[in-house]
């Protein structure tokens, strides 16, 4: 859900979606890395550090494909949607409707944003309901159909607001600056984007979900985490550790780090703490605090910021070639045209696609820190560290269904964390404390 709120809020910034996913999901079992490719294991067999019995196995397979398809034919089909909406001419009478409607910017700014964002969300909504219904199916949401109608209404209102905004300011900088508005939107945007990752703890998150100190209900939970978070040297008040009560939607693990300054925080979903033993919560937390203690999130907005500027560069130079080619069959007079909006969306969306084993990759790679980390947060404090980071792995894998043999281009193509598989696989064989061997992060 998390993602999707962002996704949406910043529709605009289509190219910074697959970002917030990665950072989002931080100890989400259905998503995975190729770093352990060399690990993964080929067979379902007894042996492996994951696995699953045959009726889970055949279930986890089926939901995987789903999951592969919907998250392929989303990204073609939303940009095939722009590309119909152009050729047909809708977008051009979504545009003559705005501007026929009064002679105000403003107005017509947002009653075209409306336009286009209702459109292609109806466009979209098979593919939404087909995705719920499939999570329902598959045993990985007890979200009713009215509460997840109201999600996303909520969402859509979010996006209409600040993407309306976005765009505003959008056109304004492009009819201050035409050949250089790719840069100056860049500066607001990237603070937008600082902006919504401050304030999503406090504002955002708790439109979808409830929030609570960890303290409240898991006074003895609190105080072992603090346990990690002591041998890991930094200081995490148990003011900022909290419990999501993720089990009213959702019935999968998971637990992230959010924000940053005065809003960063550590959220551990109430459905984790029912069915984790703590030592297994301890290594989903040290892996979290991973992410925190090596500052992954500055470091991703970092490298999305350069990424993004990118996509932008690209994109203006991808909408100047688009109306030059087609602006006339399509009715997009020229880049301050408000229906030019599409023209960069689809622009933006194709960037986004091509993008995403970049981002994905990267965010694999900080996923691999934090699994190491984590393990060598908890020793001294678990009896196994080793069998604790495996059997956590294994109980997450068996809840979200994950295939414990995925094929390796979507891994490569979709994977925001490392195959489960292989994340087992490496807890399994990890053990810096033999002689000869000394940890990564930690002096003993
Ligand atoms: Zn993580």
């Amino acid at each position: 859900m998390r993602i999707r709120i962002f996704a949406v809020l910043l529709f605009l910034l289509t190219a910074i979606v697959p970002l917030l996913k990665a950072q989002a999901s931080a100890a989400q079992g259905t998503q995975q890395t190729p770093a352990a490719q060399e690990q993964k294991t080929t067979t379902n067999d007894a042996g492996a550090a994951y696995s699953l019995p045959p009726e889970k196995l055949a279930k986890a397979i089926a939901y995987s494909r789903i999951r592969v398809i919907l998250d392929f034919l989303g990204s073609g089909w939303g940009i095939l949607q722009l590309v119909l909406l152009l050729a047909l001419g809708a977008v051009a009478r979504m545009r003559d409707a705005a501007v026929g409607l009064s002679a105000n910017r403003w107005v017509q700014g947002f009653a075209f944003a409306l336009l286009l964002l209702l459109t292609t969300t109806l466009l979209g909504l098979p593919l939404d309901l087909y995705a719920h219904h499939a999570a329902v199916e598959y045993g990985q949401s007890v979200q009713g159909w009215a509460s997840w109608a109201l999600d996303e209404a909520k969402s859509f209102l979010l996006v209409f607001v600040f993407g309306g905004l976005l765009v505003m300011l959008l056109f304004w900088v492009i009819r201050k600056s035409p050949n250089r508005w790719w840069f100056w939107f860049w500066i607001p945007a990237m603070l937008i984007v600082l902006l919504s990752v401050f304030i999503a703890p406090v504002l955002i998150d708790p439109l979808f979900n409830k929030f609570e100190p960890l303290a409240k209900s898991n006074p003895a939970l609190v105080d072992r985490l603090e346990q990690v978070v002591t041998r890991g040297g930094v200081q995490i008040a148990p003011e900022r550790m909290y419990l999501m009560k993720a089990s009213e939607k959702v019935t999968t693990l998971n637990a992230y780090v959010t924000g940053y300054g005065a809003s960063k925080r550590v959220v551990v979903w109430d459905n984790t703490i029912a069915k984790a033993t703590p030592d297994e919560i301890s290594f989903i937390f040290g892996h979290e605090l991973g992410h925190y203690v090596l500052n992954h999130i500055p470091a991703t907005l970092a490298f999305l910021g350069l990424l993004l500027l990118v996509e932008f560069y690209l994109g203006y130079r991808g909408v100047r070639w688009l109306i030059a080619r087609y602006g006339k069959r399509w009715g997009v007079s020229s880049q301050n045209d408000w229906s030019a909006l599409a023209v960069l969306l689809l622009v933006l969306a194709v960037l986004s696609f091509f993008s995403e084993p970049i981002i994905n990759g990267y965010s694999r790679m900080h996923e691999h820190e934090a699994d190491v980390y984590g393990q060598e947060a908890i020793h001294g404090i678990v009896a196994d560290p080793q069998a604790t980071a495996q059997q956590a792995f294994q109980l997450l894998g068996e809840i979200s269904l994950v295939d414990p043999n995925p094929n390796p281009f979507v891994e490569f193509w979709t994977f925001s964390h490392p195959s489960v598989a292989s994340r087992a696989a490496f807890a399994a064989r990890y053990n810096p404390w033999t002689p000869g061997q000394r940890p990564k992060f930690f002096n003993k």
